[in-house]
């Protein structure tokens, strides 16, 4: 025996509407349309009712309650922001789902005690929607670059060590390696996101996004 096809089936928990998804392509439309998360499916008009949106937001924590677990064990990013309050966002109001979505910070929609997210998080996060928006796929390590550089500034860049330290500290890329992969996401930044970042050449060199630079194009 051989399994041809696998077709997956949907319910809303809300109106009970079924939906198939045969493919890829299917499954990507369905992802876009829906919110199908942890405990709940709903369809896109029932996703837009007020009876469903307490459920979606319990969704997303419990959701956000597994990766914070995950964050929990080691994340590197605390090495690198060690004064940011919260740990879902950093501070910059948006988070990554695990499904590849830019959603605003879970704290933020609840309501909770929250830093307000400076200008440059306000560039990254108009710019990590944009291209959730256009269905490109968000590569989670330029997310997470230029969310550390939302925190940093002209006058206090964030040192391209520890950035070198933080991706790449547990893989076995030499420096060379290590440093165009770097630059491959700095490009990434520049040219797919286009947001402006700064660079100080001299050394300790370092880098962040640079509000000014926008305000002059
Ligand atoms: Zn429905
Ligand atoms: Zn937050």
């Amino acid at each position: 025996m051989s399994i041809l096809k696998t077709v997956t089936v949907y319910q809303c928990d809300e109106c009970q509407k079924v939906t198939t998804v045969k493919s890829n392509e299917e499954f990507k439309q369905f992802e876009a349309e829906w919110h199908s998360s942890i405990n709940y499916d709903f369809c896109p008009p029932c996703q837009m009712k007020d009876t469903t949106q307490a459920r979606i937001i319990e969704d997303n924590n419990n959701l956000a309650a597994i990766d914070g677990k995950f964050a929990e064990i080691e994340n590197p990013l605390k090495k690198i922001l060690p004064d940011s309050k919260c740990e879902r966002c950093f501070d910059s109001g948006v988070w990554l789902t695990p499904r590849n979505k830019v959603e605003i910070c879970p704290n933020l929609q609840l309501g909770l005690n929250h830093q307000s997210p400076n200008i440059a998080s306000f560039l990254f996060s108009r710019a990590a929607h944009q291209l959730n928006e256009i269905s490109v796929w968000v590569s989670p390590f330029c997310f997470e670059l230029a969310r550390i550089l939302t925190q940093y500034s002209a006058e206090n860049p964030c040192p391209h060590t520890a950035l070198i330290d933080c991706f790449y500290a547990d893989t076995n890329l030499t420096q060379d390696e290590k440093q165009r992969k770097l630059e491959g996401l700095f490009a990434e930044l520049k040219e797919v996101w286009i947001l402006p970042i700064g660079c100080r050449e001299n050394e300790p060199k370092g880098y962040w996004i640079d509000v000014n630079q926008k305000e002059k194009t």
